[in-house]
């Protein structure tokens, strides 16, 4: 039910943190893995961690995506089809996140977030589909398209007006694709992680502190980790198991869901 062997699966931002423990986690349950970045040496770093944890030796190729270039996913989607000739699963992973007050953000940084956090998504899951319906006919599997979110798709967050409005337009495009693909035979759920330590919240940290609203550092680091019921922030492999499981059978009935993944961080 958890296993992945023998499943082609495509992440995108692999390079990145929760990119990286999301290749490493589905290399350990067997997958084959398609690990794109706008970084590439970030993302072949990626993979030869992948190969390394991968039960069976190296399955991961790594490939340079911009998820914003339509002709990029052609090309990702190009070799899916050349070298397997099915597509399992599509994480789409790539986001970024501009930490500003509103009466600050400007109409570029807007756009820019929209543009990668949903035109990406919108890209890759609509290529991915039509892929996967021939996959389904062919092949016979269960595909599963996972969208990275965030709390801040769900409620408000100071500083995250323009980040939180396009993680709400992932939750949103999300359910509506799931009820148009169910009956196609494929899975969408979207995944809302609190903060996670990766690169991304340390830039957030960081910003913040140079506007005097948080500690810098460790210290933010510590703060923030005071939010959470649990005493902790999460770490990236925190939200790499529930996407893995969600690429799995063992979430076979599970299509349009919203999955918190904070640690509590939301209900304080
Ligand atoms: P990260 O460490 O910054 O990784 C994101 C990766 O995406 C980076 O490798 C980045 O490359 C890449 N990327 C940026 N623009 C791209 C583009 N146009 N095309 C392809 N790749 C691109 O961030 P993370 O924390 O792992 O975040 C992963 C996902 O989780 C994001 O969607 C994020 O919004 C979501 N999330 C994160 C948190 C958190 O607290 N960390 C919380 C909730 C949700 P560069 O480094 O070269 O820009």
């Amino acid at each position: 039910m958890f296993n992945l062997n023998e499943r082609v699966i495509v992440l995108t931002g692999a390079g990145g943190g929760i990119g990286r423990a999301t290749a490493i986690a589905l290399a350990k349950q067997g997958a084959t893995l398609v690990l794109t970045d706008i970084d590439a040496a970030a993302a072949a770093e990626t993979t030869a961690l992948a190969d390394a944890a991968h039960a069976a030796g190296g399955k991961a190729v790594c490939i340079r995506h911009d998820v914003t270039s339509s002709t990029d996913w052609d090309d990702v989607f190009a070799t899916v089809q050349s070298r397997w000739s099915r597509l399992d699963a599509l994480i789409n992973n790539a986001g970024i996140m501009i930490t500003v007050p509103f009466l600050d953000l400007t109409l570029e940084q807007l756009r820019r977030q929209l543009e990668i956090n949903v035109v990406g998504v919108f890209l890759g899951a609509q290529k991915a589909a039509r892929l996967m319906i021939e996959s389904v006919r062919t092949q016979g599997n269960k595909p599963s398209i996972v969208n990275l979110s965030s709390v801040y798709g769900q409620i408000a967050g100071p500083t995250h007006t323009g980040y939180g409005a396009s993680k709400g337009a992932v939750s949103s495009l999300t359910k509506g694709m799931a009820v148009e693909l169910a009956p196609l035979g494929i899975r969408v759920n979207s995944i809302h992680p609190g903060p996670v330590k990766t690169s991304m919240l340390a830039g957030a940290i960081h910003e913040l502190a140079s506007r005097g609203r948080m500690a810098s550092g460790d210290k933010g680091f510590a703060q923030v980790a005071k939010g959470h019921p649990m005493g902790r922030s999460a770490e990236p492999e925190d939200i790499a198991a529930v996407i893995a499981f969600l690429c799995t059978d063992a979430s076979a009935f599970m299509t349009g869901a919203e999955l918190r993944v904070d640690g509590g961080y939301t209900l304080l």
